[in-house]
């Protein structure tokens, strides 16, 4: 191991990442296909991961589908282009597979919001009710869950229990709220929430509406009550960019991550998309987290197999009962 590589390792869980050199002339689309076919590896990459990333994927879908794909796959090691509960669900379903992530610091401001240690001394107040998490959780908080949900399956999920049993819902407020009025299910709600969906702003948005009065406003249910009001259609990413390939508008407002748009001009060449406005100074409103992975950070890490994923077997075993709970819901539900 040269020098450099051996103090980048060092300092491996202080940076979060490789930090090594990269040749600014190496052609990285060709060195990374290059990389997968020689270690048999897969690219999964989320819809909110910078364009050039989903380009490379193998795969590129919302938190389902990544799942669905990560527990399925033949490939010796998983490289996932996203954050780190994503990679963490990965390697629970594949536990022999090695599973890489750019950056280990790609976390998630919602699974931070809601700590295993804090959420089982909530749970303990409610003896009687069992747990559904957004899958956006820590691997220790899915060991305290009975079934795991994303945005797409989530109404499935609350209605596969009986109707009186009593619930809670983790750790996301706003979409505990947007499916407690869709299921008509009074959950117990953890007030947790995701930075990004959280701060649009309406009055912006507003704004915007009167500058393009013909697009259709579409918004993610982890957005707050107020934004889901609103728009005009309400979904996972999938959902969203199924809408926006079907439906007859020419031109959407997008609440949600702008990473997604990249996917919805892909298909849609022809129609204009606009990415709803924060109450910031931004114009756009992209997750810190997603973006930490970079094409250099994504090359490093399949190179020399760095940062590597790894989980406590207690936590595999133990959690990993919800999301397989999860998955066969979906499948039944034909998801
Ligand atoms: S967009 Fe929100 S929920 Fe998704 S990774 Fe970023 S902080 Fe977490």
């Amino acid at each position: 191991m040269s020098a450099e590589l051996n103090l980048a390792t060092k300092n491996l869980n202080k940076m979060g990442f490789l930090d090594l050199e990269v040749d600014p002339t190496l052609d990285l689309v060709e060195a990374i296909n290059q990389l997968k076919k020689e270690k048999n590896a897969v690219i999964l990459a989320h819809y909110y991961q910078e364009s050039e990333i989903q380009d490379i994927a193998d795969y590129i879908g919302d938190s389902l589908g990544l799942s669905q794909q990560a527990a399925e796959t033949d490939a010796d090691i998983i490289v996932f282009a996203g954050v780190h509960f994503m990679a963490e669900t990965a390697k629970m379903l594949s536990p022999s597979k090695k599973v890489l992530l750019p950056d280990l610091k790609a976390g998630c401001s919602l699974a931070d919001s809601c700590p295993a240690p804090v959420f089982r001394k909530f749970k303990e107040k409610y003896p009687d009710h069992k747990v559904v998490s957004y899958i956006n959780c820590t691997a220790e908080l899915k060991t305290l869950t009975d079934v795991c949900c994303t945005s797409t399956n989530a109404k499935h999920i609350i209605d596969s229990f009986p109707e009186d049993q009593p619930l809670i819902f983790a750790p996301d407020v706003n979409l505990g709220r947007w499916l407690v009025k869709e299921t008509g299910r009074d959950m117990v709600l953890w007030n947790g929430s995701c930075m990004v969906h959280e701060i649009f702003s309406h009055e912006k948005i507003v704004k915007l509406q009167m500058k393009h009065p013909e697009a259709a406003f579409i918004a993610h249910p982890e957005c707050e009550a107020h934004i889901l009001d609103a728009a005009d259609h309400v979904g996972s990413t999938s959902s969203l960019l199924r809408f926006t390939r079907e439906s007859g508008h020419q031109e959407y407002i997008v609440a949600t991550e702008p990473g997604i748009i990249h996917q919805m001009q892909k298909a849609s060449p022809d129609k204009k998309f606009y990415p709803a406005p924060p109450n910031n100074s931004c114009a756009c409103n992209e997750c810190p987290h997603m973006k930490r992975n970079t094409m250099e950070k994504l090359y490093l890490c399949m190179k020399h197999e760095l940062p590597e994923i790894t989980l406590p077997e207690w936590v595999i075993e133990k959690g990993v009962a919800s999301i397989d709970r999860m998955l066969e819901i979906s499948a039944k539900a034909g998801l």
